[in-house]
């Protein structure tokens, strides 16, 4: 080999070394629990989570019962509170995933206030994956989930009636940059605005426990006015989560159709895997959706979170707006995520 095609040689790999060293720290379990959820609800999703694993139970446990929180919320949108579809019905969305890359899925389920469990007793009562509509509630069912009632909350009838007006299907980005139109009638009132529009109705949250286990959840009503039978980027392994024992977890948010378009969380990890942080995992994966269709990202809002097996944490969004929240023994704080336009 000549000098010049060793050099050549050289920078080629160098890069390659670079990422295989930080892999390999990247690897080191990180032995403090830690929970990140996405939005600002996530702040009582992780209160919930952190009951568990601050005393040392599984990142599965934690994650579960942080999800059900906010299942359990009425006045949010991202359980049988949310907003209906086109058709006016309530249809939930929900997937788990464990630190063996076991994982369950519900879709376009109604009148089940808690998707995160069924999601959970699929992967651990079935050979399968994912269980949709009729079926899924079918299951809950028999196992023993009760039937709520499918009337809307006040917000979301409320929101319902206004669209019909016009019955136009918009997701709306950026919503979050308008705070002089928030209702603040409840805990979770910045969900909820008074020109009718709603918050992202997703919560997506990923935890690493003491024995540095990672697990993950994400529980939604999807986009708000879909079609009967829409299925988002939430319950998609792969789209909405994915959970890698051995580098880290990410869960997203937004269009959840672009998400879907590249297998966003499972990009993020992998990312991750080549020794990226989490925070530049999650840009990667952005700029893929925005180096597609730089026009059609100037409408779309899609935000990824993600945690690597070091217990770092990072976010990064198309839009301005994203944020998430972050517990730990350290920390317990509210995070801007950084964006791409
Ligand atoms: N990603 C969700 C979906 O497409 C929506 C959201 O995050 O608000 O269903």
């Amino acid at each position: 080999m000549n000098r010049r095609k060793f050099l050549k040689a050289g920078a080629l790999t160098a890069p390659f070394l670079t990422a295989k060293n930080a892999l390999a720290s990247t690897f080191d379990a990180g032995t403090k629990p830690i929970v990140v959820s996405t939005w600002n609800s996530g702040k009582a999703v992780n209160a919930e989570a952190w009951k568990v694993l601050s005393v040392k139970g599984r990142a599965l446990d934690a994650i579960e019962a942080g999800a059900r929180q906010i299942e359990d919320e009425l006045n949010c949108c991202v359980g049988l509170g949310g907003y209906p579809d086109r058709d006016g019905i309530v249809t939930l969305d929900s997937c788990i995933m464990d630190e063996h890359s076991n994982c369950g899925a519900v879709a376009g389920i109604e009148r089940i206030k808690h998707p995160v469990s069924v999601a959970r007793m699929v992967m651990e009562k079935t050979p399968h994956v994912i269980l949709v509509g009729a079926g899924a509630q079918q299951f809950a069912l028999e196992n023993g989930f009760p039937l709520e009632s499918g009337e809307l909350s006040e917000s979301a009838k409320k929101a319902y009636e206004d669209w019909l007006k016009k019955s136009e299907y918009k997701p709306v980005i950026n919503i979050e940059n308008k705070p002089a139109v928030k209702k603040q009638n409840g805990p979770f009132a910045p969900n909820f605005f008074e020109d009718g529009t709603a918050n992202h109705d997703t919560m997506g949250l990923v935890a690493m426990d003491a024995l540095g286990n990672l697990s993950g959840a994400v529980t939604t009503s999807g986009m708000a006015f879909k079609v009967h039978g829409r299925v988002g980027d939430s319950p998609i392994i792969g789209a909405g989560l994915f959970v890698d024992n051995e580098v880290g977890a990410a869960t997203s948010s937004g269009v959840g159709e672009e998400v879907i378009r590249i297998c966003g969380t499972h990009l993020v990890v992998e990312f991750m895997r080549q020794g990226y942080s989490p925070e530049m995992a999650c840009k990667k994966a952005v700029e893929r959706i925005v180096n597609r269709d730089p026009k059609k990202a100037k409408t779309l809002q899609v935000g990824f979170l993600a945690l690597n097996k070091k217990g770092q944490h990072g976010a990064y969004a198309i839009q301005k707006g994203f944020e998430y929240c972050v517990k730990s023994n350290d920390e317990e704080k509210l995070y801007q995520s950084k964006f791409i336009l």
